[in-house]
Parts: C-alpha cells; sequence; structure tokens
C-alpha cells in the first residue's frame, strides 16, 4: 500500500500464498459485484493458465501472479484492447527496473527475446455487453526450481536485475495500468497504440503466424488502428486479430 499510488486499481483486493488460478477465483468475485481494480494476487498457482487452456508455470515463489477486475463499458469485441493496454503497462514496469523489455504480441513480455511475462484476459458477457473483465498477469522472477523448457524460450527478471521488489513491481504496474486504462475510457487508444507499438517485438522482421492447423510468414509491419497485427507477404497483406494466434520469428 505505501507504494501504492493508483485511485482504484489494486485498491481493494486479498492476496493468497497458494490458490488454483487467480483469474478463476477474479471470476467468482467478479460475480459478487467486488469493486472495480480489485486485485487478486497470489504467491504461486496450481492451474495457472495461458491462453488456450495452456498450462502457465507458477510455481510458489517463482513470480508474481495477479488478475484484476474490471467492468469496461464496452462490446465483446472491444475487450482484446484491454490485453495490449496490460501489456504496455508490463512494458513500463520492467522499463521503470532499468531493463528493456518488448512485447510479443499480443499478450508477451520479452527481455532479450525470452518471455519474461504473459497475460490472460478473460470475460463474462451477454448479448453485446460486458459484464466484466478479468486481466490476469504472470511474471517470472527467480527460477526456483528445476528449469521446465516451453514453447518459447523464457527468462526471469532476476537474471536481468539483482534485485526486484514484488511489491514496488505489482504497485509500478498498477500505476501505469490504471493510467493506461483511464486514457482508454477516454477514447485515446490511438495514443496507447503509439506507445506499444514502440515496444513491438519483431517489427520489420520475417516472421511466422501459427493459427490452429494455418501457417502464415511474411514481414511484421505493424499495428492497425484496432491493434490487429499487420503482417505483409509479397503484395499479400494480412490482419490477424488478437485472437488464438501465436506469433514466432521466423
Ligand atoms: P507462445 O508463447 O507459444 O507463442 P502464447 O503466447 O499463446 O504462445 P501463452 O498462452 O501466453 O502463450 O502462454 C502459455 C505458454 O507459455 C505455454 O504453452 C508454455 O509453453 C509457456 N509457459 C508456461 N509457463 C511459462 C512461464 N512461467 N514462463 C514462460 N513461459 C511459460
Amino acid at each position: 500500500k505505501p507504494f501504492l499510488k493508483t485511485r482504484f486499481m489494486g485498491r481493494t483486493g486479498e492476496y493468497h500464498n497458494l490458490i488454483g488460478s487467480t483469474n478463476d477465483r477474479a471470476k467468482e468475485l467478479a460475480v459478487m459485484g467486488v469493486p472495480e481494480g480489485f486485485l487478486v494476487s497470489a504467491n504461486g498457482q496450481t492451474t495457472g493458465r495461458g491462453r488456450l487452456g495452456r498450462s502457465w508455470a507458477s510455481p510458489v515463489g517463482q513470480g508474481l501472479y495477479f488478475s484484476i477486475i474490471l467492468y469496461p463499458n464496452l462490446p465483446p469485441v472491444e475487450l482484446p484492447k484491454l490485453t495490449l493496454l496490460a501489456g504496455l503497462a508490463l512494458g513500463q514496469a520492467v522499463e521503470n527496473l532499468g531493463v528493456e523489455a518488448k512485447i510479443k504480441w499480443p499478450n508477451d513480455l520479452l527481455i532479450k527475446g525470452k518471455k519474461v511475462a504473459g497475460i490472460l484476459t478473460e470475460m463474462s458477457a451477454e448479448a453485446e455487453r460486458t459484464i466484466f473483465a478479468v486481466v490476469g498477469v504472470g511474471i517470472n522472477i527467480e527460477p526456483l526450481n528445476e528449469r521446465e523448457s516451453f514453447s518459447y524460450p523464457a527468462t526471469f527478471l532476476k537474471e536481468h536485475v539483482a534485485i526486484v521488489s514484488r511489491l514496488k513491481l505489482l504497485a509500478s504496474f498498477l500505476g501505469y495500468f490504471e493510467e493506461q486504462y483511464e486514457l482508454f475510457k477516454k477514447g485515446e487508444f490511438a495514443r496507447i497504440l503509439k506507445e506499444y507499438e514502440k515496444r513491438l517485438a519483431f517489427r520489420g522482421e520475417e516472421v511466422k503466424i501459427i493459427s490452429g492447423s494455418h501457417e502464415y510468414s511474411g514481414r511484421l509491419s505493424g499495428l492497425a488502428d484496432d491493434g490487429a497485427l499487420i503482417i505483409q507477404d509479397g503484395f499479400t497483406t494480412r490482419r490477424f486479430a488478437a485472437g488464438e494466434i501465436s506469433l514466432r520469428r521466423k
């Protein structure tokens, strides 16, 4: 709390040593109507998740795992933008530690090309109305167990900075995230996107997009106004919405 300078983000919350998944707990609490910005944080998760039901390794003490409950008054199609807002805030919080970070669109943070954090946004919607959204974040801090191997190379903050205060890192993320969320609500998404794009990984490089059983290759040229990824393959331009696709450097 002494580090926290937000108006509502993380002002209320609960803390767990070990939990199933902070996103699952946050969804239960959202249904109960806890205040906006409510934070569920944990030292470890037994069933931490990434996208597409993939698992997120979350052993106790190895990282920071938390979820934030929001009630954005937005149509569900706009919600992937929240992932971009959180990605930017996460990048800013890590840069605040003096480390350069890049965002692997849409939801992962990289340091020196390795994954240090991930974001999972989930929501509940009825017809065209969003009831709540849960933005979950997992940050690797220090490797305690034997190193697991993932689909993508992983790294830990302590491999890049000597001292990491979990509390300060969380407070700094919450500060940036609140700032981005307020801007977003004021219709300033274009400004957010510009900041996000500055940190976009693989920009101008040859990449591969894996979408189910399909694969597309091309040069990553940037982002569209709505945050979609633009890939240029010869004379063909393809756009990918922040759905269930995986991005790889070629
Ligand atoms: P990918 O990382 O393969 O491009 P993605 O962005 O969809 O795909 P996420 O859903 O964000 O990945 O994260 C889940 C994946 O991240 C898992 O399949 C696993 O390979 C990897 N992973 C799991 N736990 C960690 C962790 N603690 N640190 C880094 N990577 C992890």
